[in-house]
């Protein structure tokens, strides 16, 4: 079980304790965080006949392990990606079959802000009417997506984003890489799963490069049309594209503020160029970021974005240098 999720676990363990755990529980956790994980780790402590610890290898527990358990319905969602009407409805009729060990019966119902608003009405029924002994689990990333009726007959348990310390750490044993991982972590939004994948693909490293060119503008030792071509080569991606820039932006915005070298996400290790950008005009950054964040939410092709992100004149701008 992943670090940070062991305190929203300790609230599930604590209200089970004390025999105190609601029909309907909501986990809430950003994507990538692993609020199925947690929820599926809750099924198992509720339909256990043991000690409920992790190690715990009673008959429900290895059998949930193994294979599954009876006791437990797993919505999966269609091929389109949404949750019908249907499949809620079989998983409220095989929550109110008996269970196989009179221990309970458990729903689980991932990213449940897929679920169509027909899909939620079904639900929602249930979640004024529970079956006896049986426990209903919701997650989602976006809780705005929920029905406000949802909401209301849930109990929510809130999984928090992890510090940049925890989150360095967890890069570091999954890549098993002892490095700097600050540049993963901000460019995947903080998502532990993604930042993993970030050190792995290579992509964190495209970006460090990126840098490297970048402050080899300044002595001259590469062009703007150069990291042009490599962003635009190597990056790829409307949003990594963005991210570049974005964090430079951020770390302009940090260093206006007053903030130290060790607190900039991207520009620590080159302080020429944290020089040249904390002198940019603060207004100027300010737009700068408010561009980007206009650039991801348009919906483009590839062409048009590129072309509107203009990659030369922002590196004009960050670099004081042109295009010659
Ligand atoms: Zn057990």
């Amino acid at each position: 079980m992943h670090s940070w999720l062991i305190p929203a676990l300790r609230v599930f363990s604590e209200m089970q304790e004390r025999n105190r755990l609601p029909h309907a529980l909501l986990v809430t956790a950003a994507a990538g965080l692993g609020g199925t994980e947690l929820a599926v780790e809750m099924a198992r402590r509720f339909l256990c006949v043991g000690d409920r610890s992790d190690e715990c290898t009673c008959h429900s527990c290895s059998m949930f392990r193994v294979s599954g358990h009876p006791d437990m319905t797993r919505i999966s969602g269609g091929q389109t990606g949404t949750i019908g009407i249907d499949e809620i409805r079989q998983g409220i009729s095989a929550m109110e079959k008996t269970s196989t060990n009179d221990h309970g019966k458990v729903l689980l119902i991932p990213e449940a802000d897929r679920m169509t608003e027909a899909a939620a009405n079904a639900l929602l029924k249930t979640l004024e009417e529970p079956p006896a002994e049986s426990l209903i689990i919701l997650t989602t990333g976006n809780i705005r997506n929920l029905l406000p009726t949802i909401l209301s007959r849930t109990m929510k348990i809130s999984v928090l984003m992890p510090g940049i310390k925890e989150l360095q750490e967890f890069v570091r044993k999954e890549t098993g890489r002892e490095q700097d991982f600050r540049v993963e972590i901000f460019i995947s939004g903080h998502s532990p799963l993604k930042a993993v994948e970030y050190a792995g693909n290579g992509i964190g490293d495209k970006f460090r490069q990126a840098l490297e060119l970048l402050n080899g503008v300044l002595s001259g030792s590469s062009s703007v049309p150069e990291l042009a071509d490599y962003l635009l080569a190597e990056l790829e991606s409307r949003d990594l594209i963005c991210s570049f820039f974005y964090g430079i932006l951020r770390d302009a915005m940090l260093l206006e503020a007053g903030a130290g070298s060790q607190d900039l996400v991207f520009l620590e290790p080159y302080p020429e160029l944290a020089s040249r950008v904390s002198e940019l005009d603060p207004d100027s950054v300010l737009q700068g970021i408010k561009r980007l964040n206009d650039l991801k939410m348009v919906r483009s092709n590839q062409f048009s974005y590129i072309r509107g992100l203009q990659i030369s004149a922002w590196l004009e701008l960050l670099t004081g240098k042109n295009r010659g």
